[in-house]
């Protein structure tokens, strides 16, 4: 059954839509596994993953079949009620990692958003008002709310919306000293992504995460990893603590949860989670049951053996292959991150050209992101087939040859 549409344009959005981003100069209409077709019917390959967010790809088998499913079984039904694909999806989650009680949203922001309201809450209800401080790293991106960009540690995204929330700080990522001169006894939390996503593709040190735990253990602060982008299945084990082998108090994710349905989701512990009592927070769209029957099926897919070595094979594979590109060109200085997510950083003759890089690439067939100006991003499906990923790479080389030429 198809509907018959009005026919739009890429033009449309100049004339309808708030003018707050960017998008390329086609109109995507349709994907499948890795690759995604436009207006015109060109192909391309996909390695930026709607932003690190379709982790299988698109329509996945196992997806579609979940969606379909819940769409012929039932929508949406309130927190006034609970549902059966949102229960399904929490225990799951709390058997697979150190959490103990899940909160559903639906979005990274909003996971963010419950982690640090929680964090403040348990600080209020254990030591007082006081201790209310919050330590997040500079360059670090927790999402567009008011609270989220005031905690995120760039100012562009921050600054011009009005007072900002009070009572947060930002110090330099991977400097451990930096941390520890500057939390004390009313630090209530320490916000970390364990891969620093939007702002370059940047590892955190193992000795930096430990030392951020047992900083936190020393101030009674809890420790909130926000693993929206770097989670589920990302960095080759499900969790990117899991990587790190450091265990935090709260944990955000959202993004690859839903392989392209909108759901975000905060994990803790029992005795964290009980000071969001009844009222406190919430939201109506959150563990609706469409969103959670697609994230268990994500989760029951990408959380096998199979899948983690994958991702490191593939890791292998787009690592070389880009070190090879960046050595013939002089394009790259360094190709870092962990798994999937990896960023490719430019070297000093091509600072600031991510955008242009990712421009040639799209012409030439394969969809590529930045993370910054100086850092080209890659966060394609984690089973994306080898044939997609040396056909991908050929196109990139391609872009990068004439981009060298010109
Ligand atoms: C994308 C992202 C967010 C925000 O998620 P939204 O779903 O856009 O609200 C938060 N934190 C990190 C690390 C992200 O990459």
């Amino acid at each position: 059954m198809s509907v018959q549409h009005d026919p739009v344009q890429r033009a449309d959005f100049d004339q309808y839509m708030v003018p707050n981003y960017a998008p390329a100069g086609f109109v995507p209409v349709r994907g499948k596994g890795s690759r995604v077709w436009d207006q015109s019917g060109r192909e391309l390959i996909d390695f930026a993953g709607g932003i690190a967010v379709n982790v299988l790809g698109h329509c996945h088998p196992a997806l579609v079949a979940a969606l379909t499913e819940q769409a012929n079984t039932l929508w949406h039904i309130s927190n006034v009620f609970t549902n059966e694909p949102a229960l399904r999806l929490a225990k799951k989650l709390v058997d697979a990692t150190f959490a103990e009680r899940v909160f559903f949203c639906n979005s990274g922001a909003e996971a963010n958003e419950a982690a640090f309201k929680l964090a403040r809450r348990v600080a209020h209800d254990r030591f007082g008002p006081e201790k209310c401080e919050i330590i997040a790293a500079v360059n670090s991106f927790h999402g567009r709310t008011l609270f989220t960009v005031s905690v995120g540690g760039q100012a562009k995204y921050s600054d011009g919306f009005g007072p900002k929330i009070q009572g947060i700080s930002h110090v330099p990522y991977n400097d451990l000293a930096a941390l520890q001169a500057a939390i004390s006894d009313k630090t209530c939390a320490v916000v970390l992504e364990p891969v620093q996503g939007e702002s370059g593709v940047v590892p955190a040190d193992q000795a930096y995460l430990e030392g951020a735990r047992k900083l936190c253990d020393a101030h009674n602060a809890l420790l909130v990893f926000d693993e929206v982008q770097c989670g589920m299945g990302r960095s080759g084990e499900l969790f990117a603590y899991m990587h790190y082998g450091v265990t935090p108090d709260i944990l955000s994710s959202a993004k690859s949860l839903g392989g392209g349905f909108p759901i975000g989701a905060m994990l803790t512990t029992s005795d964290l989670a009980k000071h969001l009592a009844v009222g406190t927070h919430g939201t109506t769209y959150g563990g609706n049951p469409l969103a959670c029957a697609v994230g268990e099926a994500v989760l029951d897919t990408i959380n096998t053996p199979e899948v983690r070595a994958g991702v490191q094979d593939k890791h292998a594979r787009f690592k070389t292959r880009l070190q090879a590109i960046g050595q013939q060109y002089g394009l790259f200085s360094e190709v870092r991150g962990l798994g999937l997510l990896i960023g490719a950083v430019l070297a000093d003759a091509w600072k600031g050209k991510a955008k242009a890089v990712l421009d040639a690439a799209a012409e030439e067939g394969v969809m590529v992101l930045q993370a910054s100006p100086d850092v080209v991003r890659f966060a394609p499906s984690l089973v994306v087939e080898e044939l997609d990923i040396n056909e991908g790479l050929d196109r990139f080389e391609r872009a990068v040859a004439r981009l060298a030429q010109a």
